[in-house]
């Protein structure tokens, strides 16, 4: 055994191993993504049975073992409790949780994604705000945190940042009036969904979800990012499925 750290981090997952033990897996702000065994934790009594659930975010006391560390003392400031009992909502957090473990990595800063994490499960907690469009706003920025996103400031054909009407998978993002010719995938899409797509894509995670959009938007949005999820994302999301299946009705 190596020295006691203490990271900072969020529970992405969590699944039972062994007879009382946890292995946990928690995005940190220190050393990305790691993996945890916590002894015993799933014993009633267990001062780690809670702090080790999905979305616990705060500050953990672990061991550096070989191949895990071995989690013995957490401090948690938010278990998001308020999704935890909400259906919907933990199925949007588990999705969120799930999306956020393919793009991270161990030994890596995954700081962005983090806190993008964290802002997202706390908009997910306010009732003012369409837990819909908190999705397609977390997709969005996860994918430009992953250097995989698509061109909104600019026609992807002449560079223009005039006249952005279509929505084009083949070009990988707008092209503009004069060029509509070139993209026969293109999806036209209203001015204030691309204001929408450029904001998310540029704006700090703190400033996030300060906006509603109409329906029509969201219906835009929606499109796009199905088209964009479809195309980048090689894994299919067992959360997702899930989700899909029951949004409907949270
Ligand atoms: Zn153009």
């Amino acid at each position: 055994m190596r020295d006691a750290v203490t990271l900072t981090g969020i529970v992405l997952s969590s699944a039972p191993s062994g007879e009382y033990d946890k292995r946990v897996v928690i995005l940190t702000k220190e050393r990305g993504k790691i993996t945890a065994f916590a002894r015993g934790a799933r014993r009633p009594n267990s001062a780690l049975l809670a702090s080790t659930g999905s979305f616990a975010f705060g500050t953990f006391l672990l061991y550096e073992g070989r191949d895990a560390y071995s989690l013995v003392q957490a401090n948690i400031s938010n278990y998001f409790s308020e999704l935890m009992s909400d259906f919907g909502g933990a199925y949007y957090g588990m999705y969120f949780c799930e999306l956020a473990d393919y793009y991270t990595r161990e030994n890596n800063d995954e700081l962005a994604i983090m806190k993008l994490l964290y802002q997202s499960l706390r908009a997910l907690t306010k009732k003012s705000l369409d837990r819909e469009l908190v999705r397609y706003i977390y997709e969005l920025k996860i994918f430009t945190c992953a250097g995989e996103y698509p061109e909104c400031f600019q026609c992807t054909q002449c560079g223009s940042s005039e006249k952005l009407e279509l929505f084009s998978m083949f070009h990988g993002g707008m092209v503009c009036k004069e060029c509509k010719m070139k993209a026969r995938d293109g999806l036209a899409l209203n001015p204030s969904t691309v204001y929408a797509m450029q904001y998310i894509v540029s704006t700090e995670v703190e400033r996030l979800y300060t906006f509603t959009v109409s329906k029509e938007v969201l219906a835009e949005l929606r499109m796009v990012m199905d088209r964009w999820r479809e195309r980048y994302l090689d894994k299919t999301m067992k959360s997702l499925e899930i989700l899909e299946s029951v949004k409907d009705i949270c």
